[in-house]
């Protein structure tokens, strides 16, 4: 399945540079318990960490090119695109 430029997720639009797609989402590396991660980004000035959300959220890392990307399964990359053709 080829990369759209833009998918919408959760209410949120992502560009190209802000999402990465996988076969499944990996655990967060900072969370003791397994928890899903559902970001690859940078922190604390230059370790890249696969984050959950709560730690993508109090690690300060951010979206972009070279900074971070939500990650979305291809599953869920297949959901995202029948919706877009069911609302066109
Ligand atoms: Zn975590």
């Amino acid at each position: 399945m080829e990369k759209p430029n833009e998918i919408e997720f959760e209410g949120k639009t992502y560009s190209r540079n802000e999402f990465a797609l996988r076969g499944s989402l990996p655990n967060c590396d900072i969370c003791v318990r397994n928890t899903r991660a559902r970001y690859d980004a940078k922190y604390m000035g230059g370790s890249w960490a696969f984050m959950c959300r709560n730690h993508f959220k109090c690690s300060g890392a951010k979206l972009g090119l070279g900074l971070g990307q939500l990650l979305i399964t291809y599953n869920e990359l297949k959901e995202i695109s029948k919706d877009e053709k069911d609302n066109s």
